[in-house]
Order: structure tokens, then sequence, then C-alpha cells
């Protein structure tokens, strides 16, 4: 999911998330959603299924009036793709509050329990309304101290900013899992979950909200508080590989830059004799650069992207996602016939993608086909945020090497990079980042469904 939130009276509101949003919207494609409200007002949520521009237009924006804004993109981990489950989640228990949340808490259950006990109802089925039910119930006076109080009781992934009538207070997990970012707009603050939010409201980058702090934005002010210091850092190295749009400035670098060294690493640890580098449209392209700057292979399009169809892996379920790719990816015989190529991508996750364009380009008359991979193969489900929930699934699971898996996608080899190459290229330190997905060692303690594997 996407996140945005501001505190700027004198501001359109509503248009400033509007446009946050826009630039979150690789972060999730089901629903988006803005609430707004006046400084000691009612809070106004708007949010439906679909795209940013397809839920709000000029009218409705000019409905959101205020002094205060959040918005929402989501991209179901939990809870299903519903209305319901769309954010700005907004509860009025004892206070008002409207909540845009990214990650997963893998103690919802037990959250959820404890406040059905309490006579709490709820709307959604998504862990987010957890988080707002336990902070619009709260009887602490300020916001920021109930959040201060319910942070070290949720477990897992949370980005998170809440709006009351008078404050935006942005909290992050003490593991520091999903993103997010401080910025200022001229005196005026606001937080999103990706640098690329603020460049497009013309905001200025300040820094990231830290695991385990609450900052409080009010008038032309902030405050902070570390709620929680000293828990182990773990950062999604996923989004730097994938997730994150490459301009984005994440983990001291701007994504760009770090997935074109992930892609000159790859040509180091597996070269080929080849005669072209092919990317795959888009989130392999400054891999493929890079590729081809350190092997000295040309590169060249191997593909035309239709830039209107989404991220295919976005609609839940095996069947969309298997329709969703011819639309998407149409392949020139023109420049792949008779090649020998390197095909550079991101990740391999089900494999359906990748196993279609592998056929698609021999079709097309490539001689052969060798995959190169930012990111090494993926065998363990995400429980903090990514979509990326069964091993069964996996085409890296029950397959050991790399030669099997080439074959099971039809390919004339495959290398993954591996985890040390993608620290390298972005320059990071293993310590401070989660990689369960890749090693299946789960950062957070208690992570459910990994008690079979080491945590740490
Ligand atoms: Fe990111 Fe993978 Fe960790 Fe999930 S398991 S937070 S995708 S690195
Ligand atoms: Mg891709």
């Amino acid at each position: 999911c996407g996140v945005f939130g501001i505190y700027g009276p004198g501001h359109d509101v509503a248009r400033l998330a509007y446009f946050a949003l826009y630039a979150l919207q690789h972060r999730g494609q089901e629903s988006a959603g803005i609430a707004t409200t006046d400084v000691g007002g009612n809070i106004m949520t708007l949010r439906d299924l679909g795209l940013v521009s397809q839920v709000f237009d000029e009218q409705k924006l000019r409905a959101l009036p205020g002094d205060m804004a959040l918005g929402h993109v989501r991209y179901s981990t939990t809870g299903s793709s519903t209305w319901e489950n769309a954010q700005p989640v907004y509860r009025s228990d004892r206070r008002e509050i409207a909540l845009a949340h990214n990650g997963t808490l893998i103690n919802a259950v037990e959250l959820h329990g404890e406040l059905r006990e309490r006579g709490v109802a709820f709307r959604s089925t998504s862990d987010s309304e957890i988080i707002a039910a336990l902070l619009s119930t709260h009887e602490a006076e300020k916001i920021e101290d109930a959040v201060a109080d319910v942070l070290p009781r949720l477990r897992g992934a949370f980005s998170t900013v809440v709006m009351t009538d008078d404050k935006v207070v942005a909290f992050r997990d003490p593991h520091g899992l999903r993103p997010l970012v401080l910025g200022m707009l001229g005196d005026r603050y606001c937080v999103a979950s990706e640098s690329c939010a603020l460049d497009i409201i013309g905001a200025r980058l300040l820094r990231d909200v830290e695991p385990g702090e609450v900052i409080t934005i009010t008038d032309g002010a902030f405050s902070t508080r570390m709620v929680v210091e000293g828990e182990r850092k773990a950062f999604c190295v996923f989004e730097y590989i994938y997730f994150a749009r490459p301009d984005s400035f994440m983990g001291g670098t701007v994504l760009q830059g770090a997935r074109g060294r992930m892609g000159e690493l790859l040509s180091r640890e597996a070269p080929v004799d080849a005669d072209l580098v092919i990317a795959v449209p888009d989130s392999g392209n400054p891999a493929a650069r890079g590729y081809s700057r350190a092997s000295g292979i040309p590169q060249d399009d191997g593909f035309v992207k239709n830039r209107y169809v989404a991220r295919t892996f976005i609609q839940p379920g095996q069947e969309l996602r298997k329709h969703g790719l011819r639309l998407k990816f149409n392949p020139m015989p023109e420049i792949v016939k008779g090649q020998r190529l390197v095909v550079v991508d991101d990740s391999i996750v089900r494999g359906n993608t990748t196993r279609q364009i592998v056929q698609m380009l021999r079709e097309a008359g490539a001689k052969e086909v060798h995959l190169r991979i930012t990111a090494p193969a993926i065998r363990n489900p995400c429980y903090y945020g990514i979509d990326m929930s069964t091993r069964e699934e996996m085409v890296a699971h029950g397959r050991d090497t790399e030669e099997e898996i080439a074959a099971e996608l039809g390919a004339d080899s495959l290398h993954y990079l591996s985890l040390d190459g993608v620290y390298e290229a972005v320059g990071v330190t293993r310590e401070t980042h989660c990689d369960a997905c890749f090693s299946g060692e789960y950062p957070l303690p208690g992570t459910p469904g990994a008690q079979d594997k080491h945590a740490f």
C-alpha cells in the first residue's frame, strides 16, 4: 500500500493528497481513498475500488475541503478486495479518526479477539481497522499518547498515518519494515510512503520516520517521540529490488542507480555469451541497462509494453494474472529474431509471467533465452505486507537449482542475483534488513507460519 498525510491549512489538501497518491499508485491498485478535515471540524472520507484517477474527479476533490488530508492506495495482503476494506479507515468510537496503513500485523487475530471481547464491532476484514479501533477507543486525551500506548502492542509491519480533527500523527513499526518519509511543503509538514510522492507535490524530503518513532504534526511544527527503541531493524529489501518506484530515495540511494548496479553485478555473477540484452519492462529496465554496461553486450527493447495496463500481479487470483499478460507485453520479432538473448527482470514469484515471456520470445524467433533476475529465488512467504503468500505457488519452491527452474520456465539458462549482490548494489548491510522471502530467516520472532524457519 501507499500512504500520505499532510497538515496544510492554506493548501488545497485533497488535491495534494490526490497527486501524492497518483505518484504512489504502483504501491496498490485495488482501491484509493482520501480523508480530509478542518481543524476542529468533522472528518470526511471518500474511498472506492479502483485507481486513483478512477476514484476521484474534479468534483469529488472539490467536495473534500479541509486543513488536513490523509490518502491511501491499497494492495491487499490480508482481507479481500472489497469496498469495506478500502482506506482511509474511519472510526468514531471515543474520538473521530481516519487512518491509513501500509503493512501487515502478525498479531491481528489476537488483537481482534481482544477488541471483540470489549464489544468493539468491525466493518471490515482488514488488520488496519484493528489499529484504528485501538486508537479510536483509547481513553488517552491526546492522540499521540494513544499511539504511544498502542504502538508496542502491535506486531508486524505498520507504516501508519492517523488524522484527528487537530493533528496528523505518523508512526512506524519498531523494525521499520515498510518505508515512510517526512517531508516539508513550504512551512507545512507531510508524510508519505516514498519520496516520489513528495516530489510530485513540490515538497522536500527531510528524513525517514524512524522505526518505533511517533511524529505528531500540527500547525507548522512537528514533535517526535521514540516509543520503542533498539529493536532489530528489518527494512524490506524487496522495496529496493522491485516494489518502490525507481525515482524514490531509499536506503541512502536513488533506487534507479541501485537497480542498475544490480544488473552490473548480475553480469559479473553470471556472464553469458549472447547477442542482445533486453529488459522485461518496466521493472527490468534499469537492471538491463546495468547488465549491458558491464558486459558490453548491446541492449534494445524486445517488448513494447502497454502502459495503460496495470501491474498484472495486483489483481488477485491466478486466472486474472494469466489473462493480463498478453495485453501487457508484445514482443518485437524484428529485434529478437535469431538472437541469443539475455532477458533481465527484477524477480520471479510464481513464474507465470516469466514462463509466458520466454514463450513469447521463442515464438518471435529468439534463438536462446537466458534469464537474469535481480532478486534471489523466492521460496518463502512474506508476512509483512507483500503479496507472496503460499510456498506452493512459487516456482522456486521444491526446485533447488537454477537449472531446474530454467527448465520449468523453458529458458536456456537462469541466474538469480545473490543476496550479497543485492546488498552490495544498494550499499546497505544485511543486519538491518529483512530478506525472509529469499532466505527464510524471519527477522520478527514469532512470525506466524514461519515457526518452522529459523527466526533471529
Ligand atoms: Fe520484504 Fe521479503 Fe521481508 Fe516480505 S519477506 S518484508 S517481501 S524482504
Ligand atoms: Mg515486472
